[in-house]
């Protein structure tokens, strides 16, 4: 019978798109196979979730190569008789999707954050116009390529599973190579994975009040994120900082917004947070309608404040 097949770089989101699997198969009776490659550690993790995993080790597939990525899974389709393939909807897995969608001759939706089996329908939820509105959607072809948004379902949790060798027949992509690995920057950061977000926007006076932000940062014990316009514009953080949009969507359990106004392009990336704190001085600004507390002041004043309760 025809399955699921999940395949994701990263654990965390390979374990979460176990879960999603779970909830198709739940009513359909499909079968569920998870996918590592060259990742001895993931196969076990997902063993460990209770994964039937089938695991690939070819050192012509780079981690880097999405063409030699997409050949390998296009091959364990073909061999598993696979017809829903769910990846995850980080930079990696949207480039992988639209190269394995292609190459396979169907369709993808990538930025998914539900889905549900309705009669022989898969409907995918994803953000539309801007965020403003969730748009529900399906792929009407036999086979079908989702990219689920990180952090969208639990992890799944303890299990037992097993882990079968698959081999492939995959080159590395002529004319890709490469050149150099480098470390990570400094201020590199992966805000989605982090259970306490602070984001700074605009509201913020000057690069230089960063440090009192930060120092409320390393008390919560979380992670420092910001609104678009604060790296792009003010160039004060990184880009990889940016909740929204065109940046992370992220649900920690805690998000501290200081001085965010709150449009729909911000709001789209940080709705889902378990607790959601807004400090603006604007009492009609619009994050306050998502806040679930609402501190009308100066961002400055308060963080001061907390940090010296906090110290
Ligand atoms: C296609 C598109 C994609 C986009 N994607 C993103 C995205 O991914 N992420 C994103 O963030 N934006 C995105 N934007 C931009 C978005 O529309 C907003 O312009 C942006 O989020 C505003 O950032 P901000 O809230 O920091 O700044 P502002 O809108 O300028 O808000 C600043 C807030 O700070 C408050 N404030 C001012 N001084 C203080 C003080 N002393 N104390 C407390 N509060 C104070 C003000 O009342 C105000 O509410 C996108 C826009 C477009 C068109």
């Amino acid at each position: 019978m025809a399955g699921i097949l999940i395949y994701s770089d990263k654990n965390d989101y390979a374990l979460e798109l176990l879960t999603a699997a779970r909830i198709i198969t739940a009513s359909s009776g499909l079968d569920v196979r998870a996918l590592s490659i060259n990742n001895d550690s993931q196969a076990e993790a997902l063993a460990g979730a209770g994964a039937e995993v089938c695991k690939i080790n070819n050192t012509a597939i780079a981690l880097a190569d999405a063409s030699a990525l997409a050949n390998a899974i296009k091959q364990a389709v073909e061999k598993l008789d696979i017809n829903t393939i769910l990846l995850s909807s980080n930079l990696r897995g949207r480039e992988l999707a639209g190269r394995l969608a292609q190459i396979i001759g169907t369709a993808c939706l990538t930025g998914v954050s539900a889905v549900k089996l309705n009669g022989d329908k898969l409907e995918c939820q994803r953000n539309a116009l801007g965020g403003a509105t969730v748009a529900t959607q399906y792929i009407a072809t036999e086979k079908k390529v989702i990219a689920i948004v990180p952090r969208s379902f639990e992890k799944a949790p303890a299990g037992t599973g097993k882990i079968s060798e698959l081999e492939v027949d995959v080159q590395a992509t002529p004319g890709l190579k490469l050149v150099e690995t480098k470390a990570k920057s400094e201020d590199s950061v992966d805000i989605e994975a982090a259970e306490v977000l602070v984001a700074v926007g605009q509201g913020l006076n000057s690069k230089d009040d960063l440090p009192m932000v930060e120092a409320l940062v390393k008390a919560l014990g979380g992670e420092l994120a910001c609104s678009k316009p604060v790296a792009t514009d003010k160039k004060w953080l990184s880009e990889e900082r940016i909740i929204g949009l065109s940046g992370k969507k992220c649900k920690p359990e805690l998000a501290v917004l200081l001085g965010i106004s709150g449009q729909v392009q911000f709001n789209v990336g940080i709705r889902d947070a378990g607790t959601i704190v807004a400090v603006n001085s604007d009492e009609n600004a619009y994050v306050n309608k998502m806040a679930d507390y609402v501190l009308v002041d100066d961002l400055h004043k308060v963080v001061a404040e907390l940090n010296k309760i906090l110290a």
